[in-house]
Parts: structure tokens; sequence; C-alpha cells
């Protein structure tokens, strides 16, 4: 296996994730990592102090093909998908009876969070390929701003780790 990237590869080519859909990243369930789901479901993923909960609310599920099942030519099940074939988010048995496993955006709302992240991933990559271009061979490159105001916001930060005085 051949695995070294060529010099000029690893210098200039910086490619964003090739999903078929951004909602859900091809995986059949929308994650709110950016906050996008919040837009329209404000206290989604937040408890009741508005504090963020990861996990707390259902799962969302996608409307593109990967949220249904997809079989192999001869019938086989390769991914059991969230949604029946009428679209219908799929059920099961909890101990508070049948209960869909998931709930989901409109498709309007998914379409939107899907052209929002693909267009982001869209500009920074472009960001970053013409700041790789243009500080190619440089030994002290410029940072991207993005970057260089991160940098800034860390500098305050350098005693975090610090052991707290007088503790010996
Ligand atoms: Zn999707």
């Amino acid at each position: 296996m051949y695995y070294k990237k060529s010099h000029k590869e690893k210098t200039i080519n910086f490619y964003a994730p090739t999903f078929e859909c951004f909602a859900c990243n091809d995986t059949g369930l929308v994650n709110n990592s950016d906050g996008l789901i919040n837009l329209y479901w404000g206290d989604y993923d937040k408890d009741e102090n508005g504090k963020k909960f990861s996990g707390g609310d259902f799962a969302i599920i996608c409307h593109c093909k990967k949220s249904y099942q997809i079989t192999d030519e001869n019938g086989k099940v390769l991914s059991g998908g969230f949604r029946d074939s009428q679209g219908n988010i799929n059920k099961t048995n909890t101990i508070n009876g049948e209960q869909a496993i998931g709930c989901s955006l409109t498709k309007d709302q998914t379409r939107e969070i899907h052209t929002q992240r693909k267009n982001n991933w869209a500009e920074t990559q472009k960001i970053m390929n013409d700041w790789r271009l243009k500080n190619l061979g440089k030994k002290k490159p410029e940072l991207p701003y993005f970057i260089q105001t991160v940098k800034e916001q860390l500098k305050g930060v350098d005693n975090l780790f610090a052991m707290p005085k007088g503790v010996k």
C-alpha cells in the first residue's frame, strides 16, 4: 500500500469532504455540531437552562436516500435505514409503547442545512487553497484570518493548565 502524498499535494491541496448529503454526512442522521438545527428549533439539544446538552433530544432523521433501507440487487439488507418506503420514520417498542425512532425537520429545512454546510465547506476549501498557494515556499507564512483569530484568543489562556499558585 502506497500512502505517501507527493510534496506538492501535501503543500497545496485542501479537500472538502465529498458527501452527497451534507445535512447528515451520508449517515441518515442530521447532526447539530455547528448549531444550525437551532435556527429552526431553538432549544434542540439544550436543557431547561439553555445549556448545550448533546443527545438530549430525539435524533433527527434525514430526508436523503441514506435514511432509507438500502438493499443489494438480491434484496439483501445492507443498511436498515430510519424510514419505511412511504417515508415514515420507523417505530420501535419502548417501555412507553410504540415510538418513532427519531424526529425530522421538513424537507425544505433539511435541504437548507445541506446547502449551508456544503457552501461553508466550499468556502473553507477556497480559503485554505488560496492561502496555501500564496504562502508556498515562504518560511514564515501568514496565517489565514480565522486561525490568526483563534491564536489571538488563545494568547490569554497560557496559564489555563498551569498549577494554581501555592500548590506544591
Ligand atoms: Zn442526508
